[in-house]
């Protein structure tokens, strides 16, 4: 059994603030939001990262993309909200376990403005 922290959490060994749980998924709030919504969808199976996914995640990937404008919309994200997988170092990740940000609540940049380049 997998001691990783979200592994963890999803098993319900460690706090969340959950809201939403199936047989394959777990979504929480991120414990620092970077927006008044910001909760995160991740398997409850332990894939490292997006670039470790195979033919064999492809049904799990689909469920969460279709899972969460569900759960956007249950935490009254009308207008819209960002979706954001960060993917290995060189992306940004911080957890490797996989997890699909989902952020709203208040007018997100553009995109082009998230990145300061040199
Ligand atoms: P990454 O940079 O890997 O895409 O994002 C990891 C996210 O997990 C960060 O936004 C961070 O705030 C969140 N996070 C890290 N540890 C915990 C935790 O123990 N609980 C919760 N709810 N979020 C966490
Ligand atoms: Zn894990």
């Amino acid at each position: 059994m997998s001691d990783c922290i979200f592994c963890r959490i999803s098993r319900g060994e460690l706090p969340s603030k959950r809201i939403y749980e199936d047989e394959d998924l777990f979504a929480f709030h991120d414990i620092h939001p970077l927006a008044p919504v910001h909760f995160m969808i991740i398997p409850k199976q332990h894939v490292d990262s997006l670039a470790q996914c195979t033919d064999e995640q492809q049904a799990m990937l689909g469920k969460i993309l279709l899972l969460a404008p569900q759960l956007a919309a249950e935490q009254g994200l009308a207008t819209g909200f960002r979706t954001l997988i960060n993917t290995g170092s060189g992306g940004g990740q911080e957890v490797y376990h996989l997890h699909v940000h989902v952020l709203g609540g208040q007018p997100l940049p553009a995109v082009k403005s998230l990145i300061n380049k040199p």
